[in-house]
């Protein structure tokens, strides 16, 4: 079997599952315990932070452990808007391409008046530090902006866009979930006020992640209760997951530069062959995308049985993002870069990650085309494109 869906999750590694196993076994302590046993799950617990901490560039104290990358977004989303409705502030400026964890609470702050802003990502299908820059306002109390998108893997000038930010006084938040453990990282270089990460995104565990908020940036709890994670998130932390964090997050940072080169390469490849197929567009942008991520769009095919007939030949591939499977509308990433719905409709994700080999990336510039052909065959649309019955929408 050929994994290519590590934008959706990924295979933990050995010496994640390994950090993980004593804190089941031996190291089982609450860690807000006072006896020896609390008290050594306790230090395990601050040396993950420290961990996480320095591979962001920040200190332990501006990490707040969390179920995930959507929890993460939610709590620094709410917080960053509690803020600004006590200031007065309650325009919000984001994308038309981030996560639905980052979509769905602006959803929900707009129905409770605050205006949501999303920029257009059509052009470059990114967004840009000018284009932020342009819609801020007196009133705007936060920016969120993906760090690299999920579907599509194009990169943003976070850096850039967070030096206007700090610049104008207004919060900064990334969800940095693909980001994290694949780029380097430095939230006090890039002037990131808040960052979401999560653990499965880089080997890690799935169900944690972690909410980077700066010292001094407003930040209000989404879970009342006990005092862990000095009041910002109660809840007795979930050891075993935040230590195999911890320890995926360090390899992959001692790796990282490495790693790029080598899923860089994989990725080309893989765009280059693919893109050899006629009617087909890459999504993104060819040069600034994650290492791992390979993302087009093929005419006359639906994703859904190209996904089934790649599964039967051992690959496991994915559309756009893996929560939005299962429902037939088509992915508000490719429609917000401005695919038409039909093109939008024959998407096709390969994400790499550094365990995958090259002898898998030939395989799947075998498999592919052929799987393509068959489906178009097959296809009563294709058969109204090839007789001239509807236009091409994607070049030959
Ligand atoms: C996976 C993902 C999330 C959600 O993270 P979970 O840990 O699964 O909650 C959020 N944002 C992006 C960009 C992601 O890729």
């Amino acid at each position: 079997m050929i994994y290519a869906d590590n934008a959706a999750t990924t295979r933990p590694s050995e010496a994640a599952i390994q950090a993980m196993l004593p804190c089941f076994r031996t190291n089982y302590g609450n860690p807000s315990s006072l006896h020896g046993l609390g008290q050594s799950a306790g230090e395990s617990l601050f040396a993950a932070r420290e961990t996480i901490a320095r591979c962001l560039n920040c200190q332990s104290r501006e990490i707040t452990f969390t179920s995930g990358g959507s929890e993460a977004d939610n709590q620094a989303i709410r917080s960053a808007a509690a803020w600004g409705a006590k200031n007065g502030k309650r325009h919000i400026l984001s994308t038309a391409f981030e996560h639905h964890a980052v979509l769905r609470p602006l959803e929900e702050l707009a129905q409770r008046g605050f205006e949501v802003e999303l920029l257009d990502v059509s052009r470059g299908h990114t967004v840009t530090a000018a284009q932020v820059e342009a819609a801020l306002r007196p009133d705007t109390c936060l920016v969120s902006v993906t760090y690299a998108n999920n579907e599509i893997g194009s990169i943003q000038p976070i850096g850039e866009i967070g030096a206007v930010c700090r610049q104008r006084g207004v919060l900064f938040h990334t969800d940095a979930v693909q980001a994290v453990g694949h780029l380097p990282i430095d939230v006090q270089a890039e002037n990131i006020d808040y960052l979401s990460l999560s653990a499965h995104k880089f080997h890690g565990p799935k169900g944690i992640g972690a909410l980077y908020c700066r010292q001094g940036a407003p930040l209000s709890s989404l879970i009342l209760g006990g005092a862990q994670e000095r009041g910002r998130r109660a809840g007795t932390e979930n050891l075993p997951a935040i230590a195999g964090m911890a320890t995926a997050l360090d390899e992959c940072c001692a790796h990282l530069e490495e790693n790029r080169r080598k899923v860089s390469a994989l990725r080309d490849r893989l765009i280059q062959g693919l893109c050899r197929i006629p009617h087909s567009a890459l999504n993104g942008d060819p040069e600034n995308r994650l290492p791992g991520n390979v993302s087009l769009c093929f005419e006359g095919v639906e994703s859904e049985s190209l996904l089934i007939l790649l599964d039967q030949r051992g690959i496991c591939a994915g559309a756009g993002a893996a929560c939005a499977s299962g429902s037939l509308e088509p992915s508000h990433v490719l429609l917000a870069i401005g695919r038409p719905m039909a093109v939008a409709h024959g998407a096709l994700r390969l994400s790499l990650s550094e365990y995958n080999t090259s002898e898998e990336v030939d395989e799947i510039l075998r498999v592919v085309p052929e799987v393509v052909e068959r489906l178009r065959a097959m296809s009563p649309v294709w058969r109204e494109l090839t007789e001239g019955k509807r236009p091409f929408l994607l070049a030959p």
